[in-house]
């Protein structure tokens, strides 16, 4: 099969566009390279784009993404670690400010976890990286007489703060967290509704995001 068709129409659509209104932007940063402020962690999920959702520019965001936003803990071994080597680029050559970690409603991932009648088994690459979840599900609890939507956004928040608190067992997060020159957040995005909320640190709870919002 040929390259999609969709893609072509798209980058035409782009280069009549948002390229030619960034062209020296882009020549920019080219030449000085790359200095994003932020660092986003998300899911591949096709509906929770951040650079959609927070209207980014070319060099704003430096982006990480897999199946369910999550970060493994800090493991010095010899596998290969993606998110850590995202992480490690961003906090030790980029040096961002902030990492953001943007969950999601309608999380495929956080469904094969929760649901043992999916079509996923714990042998399966997806089984066994959704093992990373296996905290924040103990924290959860049984799902009891809560609805199902109900619960699996439970499980989406709280394998959110799983993750914040997993990006704290890097040694070099932790150093520049406590030297306050790099702040973690949690994000949730509610696919249908388009509404973002922002994890307040001090609650836990996600405060939706209007234009009144303070952030805190
Ligand atoms: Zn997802």
């Amino acid at each position: 099969m040929p390259f999609p068709q969709r893609l072509i129409d798209g980058y035409n659509a782009f280069r009549a566009g948002r390229l030619k209104a960034e062209q020296n932007r882009y020549r920019e940063l080219a030449e000085s390279g790359q200095s994003p402020q932020v660092m986003v962690i998300g899911c591949s999920d096709s509906r929770v784009s951040p650079e959609v959702i927070f209207d980014a520019r070319p060099g704003e965001l430096f982006v990480v993404r897999n199946v369910a936003n999550l970060v493994p803990p800090y493991a010095p071994d010899d596998a290969y670690h993606g998110v850590s080597a995202a992480l490690e680029f961003a906090t030790g050559a980029l040096k961002v400010r902030h990492i953001v970690v943007l969950g999601h409603a309608q999380c495929g991932g956080v469904q094969a976890f929760a649901e043992p009648s999916a079509p996923i088994s714990t042998t399966d690459f997806i089984g066994k990286w959704m093992t990373l979840m296996a905290p924040a599900a103990d924290k959860v609890g049984a799902r009891g007489d809560l609805p199902r939507a109900d619960y699996l956004e439970r499980m989406e928040k709280a394998s959110i703060a799983n993750s914040l608190a997993n990006l704290l067992t890097f040694p070099r997060v932790q150093y520049l967290v406590g030297a306050d020159e790099l702040s973690l957040h949690g994000a949730y995005f509610g696919v249908a509704t388009g509404q973002l909320s922002v994890r307040d640190p001090r609650s836990g709870d996600f405060l939706a995001v209007d234009a009144n919002f303070i952030a805190r």
